[in-house]
């Protein structure tokens, strides 16, 4: 099926970004693939290697980085980060909407290439909602969560810029933001479950 958007959700760690792609991916079976990215960080507890990932260490992401395996990478709070060309053509492959998770660096570089997603900007209500979410959620140590705040007031003056993305979701409340986020990506998924039908 040709014409299907890819869609980009970008915005500060901690925003909501992967609880509302999970969600997303999950009610709509068959309609929506990840796009898993390569990273040096270590897994989280319940982090699945190919799933939520490809963990992967430095020396070997460079090497494919340096034969041209991806389309964009990132260095963010001492981790490389990255999407290799294979992900995203895995997921377009099986006819579905390609779901890409990315922060602002990668936004700008995939604006370069010609895969023309839908860029949507999820964005935490304030900082120190975002620092208490982040801290509840228990997976970083005091360090990695400064970096991540650091990152985070960088970001949401970045995604100012005009133009930089299609749509804004504030993630005050998760099911109005994912109520939007639907809405959104409404016409997206009418083409895959017709295409189906
Ligand atoms: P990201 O993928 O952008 O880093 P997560 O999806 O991991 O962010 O969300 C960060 C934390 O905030 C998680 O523990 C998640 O359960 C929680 N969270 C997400 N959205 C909300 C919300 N609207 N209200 C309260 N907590 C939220
Ligand atoms: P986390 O460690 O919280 O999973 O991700 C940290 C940051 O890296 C988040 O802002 C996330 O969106 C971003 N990220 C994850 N994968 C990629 C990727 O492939 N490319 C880029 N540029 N950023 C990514």
């Amino acid at each position: 099926m040709s014409g299907l958007r890819p869609v980009v959700l970008s915005g500060p760690s901690g925003a909501g970004k992967s609880t509302l792609l999970k969600r997303l991916i999950k009610d709509h079976e068959g309609v929506f693939g990840f796009s898993v990215s390569h990273t040096t960080r270590n897994p989280r507890p319940g982090e699945k290697d190919g799933k939520d990932y490809h963990f992967t260490t430095r020396e070997a992401m460079q090497e494919d980085i340096d034969e041209g395996k991806f389309i964009e990478n990132i260095m963010f709070s001492g981790n490389m980060y990255g999407t290799s060309k294979a992900a995203v053509e895995d997921v377009l492959a099986k006819n579905l909407i390609c779901i890409l998770d990315m922060d602002i660096q990668g936004v700008k570089k995939i604006k370069e290439t010609d895969l023309n997603p839908i860029y949507i900007y999820i964005q935490p209500p304030s900082i120190e909602i975002l620092e208490k979410r982040l801290r509840e959620r228990q997976t970083e140590t005091e360090e990695s969560l400064q970096k991540r705040l650091e990152a985070a007031r960088t970001d949401m003056e970045l995604s100012k810029e005009p133009g930089m993305f299609d749509v804004l979701i504030i993630n005050d409340n998760i099911e109005r933001a994912y109520d939007e986020l639907k809405d959104i990506l409404n016409d997206e998924i009418k083409k895959v479950q017709e295409a189906k039908s």
